[in-house]
């Protein structure tokens, strides 16, 4: 899995605001995201270790260590759906 930092996210999360992807939602910490062309879809999945979190997707950006956009649009929705969760209990 790759660590997420604000230095290499912020390249996808510009990609992400262009593209708009698709997100679906798999099940806890993991999500279908579209690819740029809405042709296909990536599976991603997010963890948390000590505090720092770590995102995977299948494309091949992310198989060489790259932030992809996939990742960012999974992250937005599953930050969401966090917060929600933590409103309700
Ligand atoms: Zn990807």
């Amino acid at each position: 899995m790759i660590r997420l930092t604000a230095e290499n996210t912020a390249r996808a999360i510009e990609r992400c605001k262009q593209v708009k992807p698709k997100v679906q939602f798999v099940k806890e910490r993991i999500f279908l995201v579209s690819s740029s062309d809405k042709t296909n879809f990536y599976q991603v999945q997010f963890n948390v270790i000590n505090g720092e979190r770590f995102g995977q997707c299948q494309c091949r950006a992310s198989q060489k260590a790259i932030v992809c956009f996939h990742i960012i649009a999974g992250a937005t929705v599953n930050i969401y759906r966090q917060s929600l969760k933590r409103q309700t209990v």
